[in-house]
């Protein structure tokens, strides 16, 4: 009698270089189970990413069709929906691709645990990153806190090739579980409108725009990723959030190309892997400061700030376009996330913590290892972090990064007829100017919530306090 094999599905929804699907597919019949678990994590799945997690099962299930097989879904606490499926199927096997969100990480050791103990075969994979975050460490063995030694070090490493794809699957004939729709995870008044007609869901979809960043934008990069309208970079973040595109595989198509302009791209790849090192080492990190001297930051939140700029009304156009592409697309430009982290966190004086939880409710590249290395790094209080004393104008990085204001006008519409001399800081501009493009301060756009001199005078106070 052939093995009867569960799959735990999570954060690997493909058919490429899925480890441990791949590995059932050759011993037996699989069951590959999905089980919406909201209560074990601490931060549960933001409402953008569900819905991009909705679209992204439903591909998934269509792909797994088209090769015999089938994706079974469920809701509830892994640890008994699992046990269910165990007894109702008679699985002897429960294999996954590993998760390092602290507790679904815990959590997953102490059911390997009890599941061996009962006699079922445990296996786990690496499905998720370059390598393990355990296998990158000093010569010491304690976790780097310095990328550019991560980096050096990862480099010399032999990343394991892709396994095969998984062409054909052999399913038991089960009836049960739930349909994508009972899980719930659409909203009931649908604002995605703008998502989707931005974001094409499952693993093709994924292919096809690593292979047109590989063919079109690649040269570009290094030089042009910090552009935030000028599209250089591979918005590839929320297929790899839910693992639709396997990063060892981006990694060997990269090197096959042995080109000197492939490093740039690779080293924003191990940065992905190195935030997981510090997750899994760290994983407090989501919600302390790695930097106990940041406990205890004199924060200061004025009534309005907070609200201000999550609706992208603070007076700044770059910090504003931003939080509306935030809003509208559940995406926003690498750059400008650090502008408006920066502006949060040392303009407002708002702690990181509540602006690293808004990014999770509302990105569908929601990823909670590089989200609490992004805010961390920005604010001062992470490992390897920028100084804090370093504090971004915005409108400097605006002229710099948005020269013409494109990024501003698209996002800003009210600003679309400011001249670009102008755009980065409206309240700037002699009032002919602003009659002219239809701009009346106050009305039709903000004044700045705050004076970035008087702003930067105040930070670096607060910072003198702790240091
Ligand atoms: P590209 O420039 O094309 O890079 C390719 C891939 O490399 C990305 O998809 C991503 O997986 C990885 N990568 C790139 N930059 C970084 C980085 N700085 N740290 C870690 N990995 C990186 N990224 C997320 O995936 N999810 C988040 O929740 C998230 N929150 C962030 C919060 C803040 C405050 C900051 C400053 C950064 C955050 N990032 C996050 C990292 C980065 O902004 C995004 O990965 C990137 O903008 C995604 O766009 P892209 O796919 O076009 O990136």
């Amino acid at each position: 009698m052939s093995k009867c094999i569960i799959v735990l599905i999570r954060q690997d929804l493909r058919l490429h270089d899925h480890p441990a699907l791949y590995k059932a597919s050759q011993e037996g019949k699989v069951i590959p189970l999905y089980i919406l678990d909201e209560e074990t994590s601490q931060f549960p799945t933001g409402e953008a990413k569900k819905w991009w997690l909705h679209q992204n099962l439903e591909a998934f299930q269509t792909s797994l069709q088209s090769i015999n097989g089938r994706l079974w879904m469920d809701k509830g606490k892994v640890e008994s929906v699992l046990r269910q499926w165990v007894k109702k199927t008679g699985a002897q096997a429960v294999y996954w691709n590993r998760v390092y969100d602290p507790q679904v990480y815990e959590r997953d050791l102490k059911l390997a645990h009890s599941l061996s103990s009962q006699g079922i075969e445990v296996q786990t994979f690496e499905g998720t990153l370059l390598l393990p975050p355990w296998e990158i460490k000093k010569d010491d063995d304690t976790p780097y806190k310095v990328y550019s030694a991560f980096y050096r070090s990862i480099r010399k490493e032999e990343i394991p090739k892709p396994v095969p794809s998984v062409n054909e699957l052999k399913v038991p004939a089960l009836d049960q579980g739930k349909s994508l729709n009972e899980l719930g995870l659409l909203p009931s008044i649908p604002w995605f409108r703008v998502m989707s007609s931005i974001w094409e869901p499952g693993e093709k979809a994924a292919i096809k725009r690593f292979n047109a960043f590989m063919g079109k934008s690649l040269d570009d990069y290094s030089e042009g990723r910090d552009f935030p309208a000028e599209g250089h970079h591979s918005t590839l973040s929320p297929y790899l959030a839910l693992g639709i595109i396997s990063v060892r595989s981006m990694y060997h198509t990269l090197l096959e190309k042995e080109d000197r302009l492939i490093e740039p791209f690779i080293k924003q790849l191990i940065w992905r892997d190195f935030s997981y090192s510090v997750l899994l080492h760290f994983p407090k990190s989501p919600t302390h400061p790695l930097n106990g001297k940041f406990e205890n930051f004199p924060w200061q939140q004025e009534k309005d700030h907070w609200e201000r700029w999550t609706k992208g009304e603070t007076g700044y156009p770059i910090v504003d376009a931003g939080m509306r592409e935030l809003w509208a697309t559940g995406f926003m430009h690498n750059r400008v996330r650090m502008i408006v982290a920066s502006f949060l966190t040392k303009h407002l004086l708002i702690p990181w913590q509540k602006g690293a939880r808004w990014f999770l409710e509302t990105l569908i590249d929601a990823d909670l290892a590089n989200n609490s290395m992004g805010w961390q790094w920005v604010a001062g209080s992470g490992v390897d972090p920028a100084p804090y004393f370093r504090i971004f104008n915005p409108t400097l990085q605006s002229e710099k990064f948005d020269g013409e204001g494109a990024y501003i006008r698209m996002w800003v519409p009210e600003l679309r007829d400011v001249p670009s001399r102008y755009i980065h800081m409206p309240s700037d501009a002699p009032e002919h100017i602003l009659e002219h493009a239809g701009v009346v301060l106050g009305e039709d756009y903000p004044y700045p919530i705050v004076d970035h001199k008087a702003a930067r005078k105040r930070a670096l106070e607060r910072y003198d306090q702790i240091k």
